[in-house]
């Protein structure tokens, strides 16, 4: 026998009603069982990302899950929290195949089943990856030990349900992940076919960074009365920027800046103000200092902006202060380093501020001053970048990719 604990007593989802406080963003607010809790605390997580705030209640409670969300969100936890706590709170004496989870790719397969290892490290439960271009043996000889879960790419799970190795009339919860990659991969009717195969009672999890027509349509028939849950699309860039804070007193952030602004790294950096004001206190405060900066905001004449533009562009102005209106939309090329005089209070804000820089594949540095009352914006970010900024310290520049 594979499990040895008959797991009698169902966990309880609890739905949070009350409108949200700080206390209710913390993972105890989202009704997971103490064994996933614990896990979480294991690796270091200290509050839930968005998608995972908006996502694990309603899929706890058994709904349907569309969610709008791409790599880096912490979505892989947002669905496998409480595919896990469900496994959990119904699992019988052997296992059975009762959750499928489909991803387009093997690197992603290999990430999924590595986050129920992770996470479900104190559950009783069984799950293996399948994904092709390499041996199907040890695969099959894993499958037919008995699973609770399986993590598949299509095209190998079809060989093996072809086969007849896996069978899915057990299925209680079925996920797509990435479902617009399997649409670049053309494994949509792949996808169909495996839905076919499903028991009609299930809850399903669909997620996707957009939602192109096709994919709409194929989340449509896949999906009963689904809870929809979306997060600002991150740039795939975030992963590429060192990301560092630095905690500063309010009235040291200027002295901070102009020091930073010294070290011949930081040749191409846009400091973000959140006002007009600010931004023309910070060029004035810089011109003291000896260092040359042009401010671009809503004030400022088109021409003025335009010019200040150029020569960022052409390299002979290194450094600009934009507040986030008048930096919208604008690329520029070789940003080395984006630098948050104070932190948004919407963090998405924070993800457009950063993506600035570490563009076309070049990585990129962002510095992120935070005095005392900025400290709650900087949970936000976090959480919905779902890491800690690197902590850095004022005598040292951080410099590119090297510490990070
Ligand atoms: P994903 O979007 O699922 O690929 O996750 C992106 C990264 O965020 C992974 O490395 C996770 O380990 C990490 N992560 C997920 N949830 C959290 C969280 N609540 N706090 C901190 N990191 C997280």
């Amino acid at each position: 026998m594979r499990r040895e604990l008959l797991k009698q007593q169902a966990a309880i989802a609890r739905v949070v009603e009350r409108p949200e406080s700080e206390a209710d963003r913390t993972f105890d607010a989202l009704g997971l069982i103490p064994e996933l809790l614990s896990a979480i605390n294991h690796a270091g997580y200290r509050n839930p990302t968005a998608i995972q705030q908006q996502a694990i209640p309603p899929a706890l409670s058994g709904r349907d899950v569309l969610g709008c969300a791409q790599t880096g969100t912490g979505k892989t936890a947002a669905f496998t929290l409480p595919l896990l706590q469900h496994l959990d709170a119904r699992a019988g004496n052997e296992p059975r195949l009762r959750a499928l989870v489909l991803t387009p790719t093997r690197e992603l397969a290999a990430q999924i089943s590595a986050s129920f290892s992770t996470y479900g490290a104190d559950l009783d439960l069984w799950h293996t990856v399948v994904f092709g271009g390499v041996s199907d043996k040890p695969q099959i000889a894993e499958i037919r030990r008995g699973l609770d879960a399986l993590v598949a790419t299509p095209g190998r799970l079809l060989d093996l349900m072809g086969r007849g190795v896996v069978r899915l009339d057990d299925v209680e919860i079925f996920v797509v992940d990435e479902a617009d990659r399997m649409l670049d991969m053309g494994f949509l009717p792949d996808v169909r076919r495996i839905a076919r195969a499903l028991p009609e009672k299930r809850q399903t999890m669909f997620f996707s960074a957009t939602m192109p027509p096709e994919i709409r349509r194929l989340a449509e028939g896949l999906l009963d009365r689904p809870v929809s849950v979306a997060v600002a699309p991150i740039s795939s860039t975030v992963e590429q920027v060192a990301q560092h804070v630095f905690f500063v007193d309010k009235a040291k952030k200027r002295g901070l800046l102009a020091d930073l602004l010294r070290d011949p790294e930081l040749k191409h950096t846009i400091v973000f103000s959140r006002t007009k004001h600010g931004a023309n206190r910070i060029v004035r405060e810089l011109g003291k200092a000896g260092i040359r900066a042009e401010a671009i905001h809503g004030n400022k004449s088109q021409g003025a902006r335009t010019r200040a533009l150029d020569a960022f562009r052409d390299g002979s102005l290194s450094v600009l202060v934009a507040t986030d209106i008048a930096a919208r939309g604008i690329d520029v090329e070789g940003v080395t380093h984006v630098i948050n005089f104070d932190l948004p209070n919407v963090p998405e804000t924070y993800v457009h501020r950063i993506g600035r820089t570490a563009r076309a594949g070049a990585s990129g540095v962002a510095l992120s001053f935070c005095d005392r009352e900025e400290r709650s914006h900087l949970a936000s970010i976090e959480r919905l970048i779902g890491k800690r900024l690197i902590q850095s310290d004022g005598g040292r520049t951080p410099r590119t990719g090297a510490e990070a």
